[in-house]
């Protein structure tokens, strides 16, 4: 079958991509190698019929009214508060740091000025993690909340001059984990959600359990968007690009469980600092609303990435895998006819917002570039 456009991956870019441009009349197929839409934004049910997320928490949040009125076609919203707690040292703290988590330091209140004073200010650019923190927190802080932490997020320790990440503080009592305007979840999933999307768009098939390679002679196409790897669409010419790969545990909670609130912990999100297996577990029921006597907690591990065995989740933000990445953006730039977009086509961590955002530019430019018309073939203006 002759398309106007084959799009790799079912997931938050190629779906957007497949809506916008199958409603502006084009032919379009979506293959997806897994058996269901939304790639890793993809949320199912347990046996209770609670929700749960099986590729990692999805948290929506955005101050775009671009993106939030796109994607309000599809889903209605569920206001929620995005709340996580640290657990150290055998305690439950505020997080991310704010003002509540300096008194729980210090054992007493303390006024937003003082705590301004307990931090500092740092008088040179950070060589690697530890010092970009430390330069703000100090040394007591790091310990708790992120000296093993990044070991087991990363796999490298903060002190590796290849991972420098920066962390939010806020000197106030504000521990919601975003501070985006908008924070809110669809309010029947994102499944859901992306259902109406193909739905929504008349010139579209998608193709379940069906990869690229398998695809491509079958779909003969004017036009590819690619939102997989794209060190695997060049058969890793310039070598594997590293990620850090996840294993999620589900674990279904019964009553004896669940506190006199329906809950099987304190918050949303409870973030495991020191050195257990896992980094974080999940309990989604705190922002879906769902009203039952059961409840589920997922549990993530992270683990060694192996290019083509395990999923690729965080891209590592590095220099030396930056520059690896760019030998790869730039094969892509050469590719005819080719769009790279999405998480892993472009090693780019991007959140929903920002995937969102980039899918609706794209598609808008390609509206510009391509003409089409019932009946007639995909024609290119240059
Ligand atoms: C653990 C985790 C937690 C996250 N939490 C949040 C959050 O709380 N809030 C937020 O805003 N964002 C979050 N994100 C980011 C969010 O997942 C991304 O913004 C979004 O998934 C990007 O969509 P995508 O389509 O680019 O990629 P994906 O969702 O990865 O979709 C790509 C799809 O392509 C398919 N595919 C790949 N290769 C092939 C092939 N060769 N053939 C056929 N199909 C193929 C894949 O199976 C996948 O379904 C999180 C990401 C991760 C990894």
């Amino acid at each position: 079958m002759n398309v106007d456009y084959l799009i790799v991956g079912a997931g938050l870019s190629g779906l957007v991509m497949a809506e916008r441009l199958s409603s502006a009349g084009a032919r379009c197929v979506v293959v997806e190698r897994r058996s269901h839409l939304g790639g890793n934004c993809h949320d199912t049910k347990d046996s209770h019929g609670l929700f749960y997320h099986p590729y990692g928490p999805h948290y929506f949040r955005t101050s775009s009214p671009v993106v939030l009125d796109y994607l309000s076609r599809f889903t209605g919203w569920r206001e929620a508060a995005y709340r996580v707690r640290a657990l150290a040292r055998g305690k439950i703290w505020s997080f991310p740091i704010n003002l509540r988590t300096y008194e729980e330091l210090i054992g007493r209140e303390a006024t937003e000025d003082e705590f301004r004073g307990y931090l500092k200010t740092p008088d040179r650019p950070p060589a690697n993690s530890r010092d970009a923190i430390t330069s703000i927190i100090g040394t007591d802080l790091y310990d708790l909340f992120f000296r093993d932490y990044t070991l087991k997020h990363w796999g490298r320790p903060a002190e590796d001059p290849s991972v420098c990440q920066r962390i939010p503080i806020r000197t106030n009592r504000d521990d919601r984990y975003f501070t985006d305007s908008f924070q809110a979840m669809p309010d029947e999933g994102y499944t859901a959600l992306f259902e109406r999307m193909v739905v929504a768009s008349p010139h579209l098939t998608v193709h379940f359990n069906m990869s690229f390679e398998e695809a491509r002679a079958r779909f003969p196409h004017r036009h590819l968007i690619y939102t997989g790897p794209i060190d695997a669409y060049f058969h890793y010419r310039f070598g594997a690009l590293p990620f850090r790969t996840l294993r999620f545990e589900l674990e279904e909670k019964q009553p004896h469980e669940l506190d006199g609130d329906g809950h099987a912990q304190v918050a949303l999100q409870i973030n495991y600092t020191g050195m257990e297996a896992f980094t974080r577990t999940v309990e989604v029921k705190h922002v879906t609303g769902q009203s039952s006597r059961y409840s589920n907690v997922v549990r993530e591990y992270p683990d060694r990435y192996v290019p083509g065995k395990s999923e690729p989740y965080y891209p590592i933000p590095a220099p030396a895998e930056e520059q690896q990445a760019d030998l790869y953006r730039q094969a892509g730039a050469e590719e005819r006819d080719v769009t790279f977009l999405g998480r892993m086509a472009t090693y780019r961590y991007l959140n929903m917002e920002q995937a969102v955002t980039l899918a609706l530019h794209k598609a808008d430019e390609l509206r510009r570039r391509h003409r089409w018309a019932d009946g007639e073939k995909l024609k290119v203006e240059n």
